[in-house]
């Protein structure tokens, strides 16, 4: 029997693309969390569209690219560097995400993208529209078109104005702020309808999803419903879809003997302390600071733990290193990514000065990224975890910890700011992470907490983790996404 093919739309294909030469290609699958849940989803047949990171001026490069890309069931879409520029520095990175996210940019910087404010704006229409073709050139009658994320809230208008009978859903990976947030956007009426063309619009969360839909009674004035959003007897269904992840790769990687091994090698290497853990991307949402200073605070007021416990810190760099990844963040972004690292470089250096001994320091910082098996040893081998993200979609780390976590039992301190506290609440530590005091005595809970109370807490997560799975997020949505259609079409 044919399975149903679905149209898998992100700014990024999950592929880094390396020219080698006129005509040809070397093609590498990035892993993420997208991926491995579409893998795992049989009952449809995946096809990706997106931009390949790369900029590729030349016909002949163009071809060999979607000809290699093509075995891997990708299908790009060619951005030029201006188009790239305005768009996404611009337009997403130093405008939609900043904004979605609660960050306050310095006056003078939200003055600067004020001005350049409408030239992004219409570069981020033309990037859509370019999505858009390529999807209506590939479009087969019946597939599934699942556009992602705040890259493309354009492109479901797009799509329908090619052909309304299209099956269109749309997904934020992000959070969706507040409505006095979204109406200071410029765009924001013009942003919100593209959306509402979508058929099915998914949040993480329930309060991302309300969001959304008070931003459209109120500034659209349209009428909200326990459904979604209804306009002239047109319903655009809103509802909240947390994303998981795989939770065996993660459970299977603890048995591969390497990572025994590693395991091993870190358990003898803090042997007699307690071990703490942050991985981060090393950004402005990620609280970093704030979980640093708490954990000062802790060290500062419980001098008996000082020699007992140490912070490994992974602080990945977002991805500024790698060059065809350079696009990643706008300027507005960049520098103040910068001045981040080198605050935090300081706060550590100063912790590690104030209780450090000569052979042991409190804290190990890591501006670097860990390969997959690295990550789930040290995930094991952790006693507590701890997530102070100020804003963040999901937060997929918490989950991968709660998942590597069988034997240890650690504990999950977790910024009541991230959607994952929406679905681990119950086992984690939830804190503010504004409130260093808060987050330095959660610290000492975590650390003091009976065997019983961390094993209760972890049944909790652990179960929530392994049935809340990616695979079974992509299979939700797409089904609902279906059901609403056919639902609409009974309604007519
Ligand atoms: N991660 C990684 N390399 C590392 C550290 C982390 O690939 O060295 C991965 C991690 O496994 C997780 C992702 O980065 O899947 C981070 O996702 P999360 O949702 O926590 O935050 P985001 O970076 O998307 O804001």
């Amino acid at each position: 029997y044919n399975r149903q093919r679905l149209l898998v739309v992100a700014n990024r294909l999950p592929v880094s693309a390396v020219r080698r030469g006129e005509d040809s290609w070397s093609l590498e699958i990035s892993a993420g969390g997208l991926v491995s849940a579409l893998l795992g989803v049989k009952e449809f047949e995946a096809r990706w569209i997106g931009w390949a990171g790369v900029n590729v001026p030349d016909e002949v490069g163009q071809k060999a690219l979607s000809k290699a890309l093509a075995e891997k069931r990708c299908i790009p879409v060619f951005l030029d560097e201006e188009i790239v520029h305005q768009y996404y520095n611009g337009y997403c990175n130093n405008i939609l995400w900043p904004l979605f996210h609660y960050l306050g940019l310095p006056q003078e910087d939200r003055l600067a993208t004020t001005r350049s404010f409408q030239s992004q704006f219409a570069a981020y229409k033309k990037a859509n529209q370019m999505f858009a073709d390529v999807v209506n050139e590939h479009y087969e009658e019946g597939d599934v078109v699942w556009c992602h994320d705040y890259h493309l809230m354009f492109l479901p208008k797009c799509l329908k104005e090619y052909n309304s009978k299209m099956k269109v859903g749309w997904f934020l990976h992000t959070p969706f702020p507040s409505s006095e947030i979204h109406r200071t956007l410029p765009s924001r009426s013009e942003l919100l309808r593209s959306v509402l063309a979508a058929d099915l619009v998914g949040f993480h969360t329930y309060d991302y999803a309300r969001h959304f839909v008070s931003a459209c009674t109120r500034i659209l004035g349209l009428e909200g419903t326990p459904e979604g959003v209804e306009d002239q007897g047109r319903l655009t269904r809103v509802a909240a879809f947390p994303i998981g992840i795989d939770s065996e790769r993660f459970i299977r990687a603890l048995e591969v003997p390497d990572v025994i091994q590693h395991m091993k090698e870190l358990k003898e290497r803090f042997a007699g302390r307690k071990v703490m853990l942050g991985v981060d991307r090393l950004d402005m949402i990620k609280g970093i600071p704030q979980k640093i200073l708490a954990f000062e605070k802790f060290l500062e007021e419980n001098a008996s733990w000082r020699d007992k416990v140490v912070l490994l810190q992974i602080a990945v760099p977002t991805r500024t290193d790698v060059p065809e990844f350079s696009f990643t963040h706008g300027n507005i972004t960049k520098h103040l990514l910068k001045k981040l690292t080198s605050q935090v470089h300081e706060i550590v250096g100063r912790i590690n000065g104030r209780f450090g001994t000569l052979t042991a320091v409190p804290i190990h910082h890591l501006d670097r990224s860990l390969d997959f098996y690295a990550l789930c040893a040290l995930y094991a081998v952790t006693d507590v975890a701890l997530v102070t993200s100020l804003r963040d979609g999901m937060n997929l780390v918490s989950y991968e910890f709660v998942a590597c976590q069988e034997a240890k039992k650690g504990v999950l301190i977790l910024s009541e700011f991230a959607g994952a506290a929406q679905s681990l609440g119950a086992g984690a530590i939830l804190v503010n992470p504004w409130n260093i005091t808060e987050v330095a005595a959660s610290i000492g809970q975590a650390l003091n907490m009976t065997a019983e109370e961390r094993e209760k807490r972890h049944r909790h997560n652990f179960h929530h983790v392994k049935t809340h799975t990616a695979q079974e997020w992509a299979e939700t949505f797409v089904s609902e996404l279906n059901d609403t259609v056919i639902e609409a079409q009974l309604r007519i």
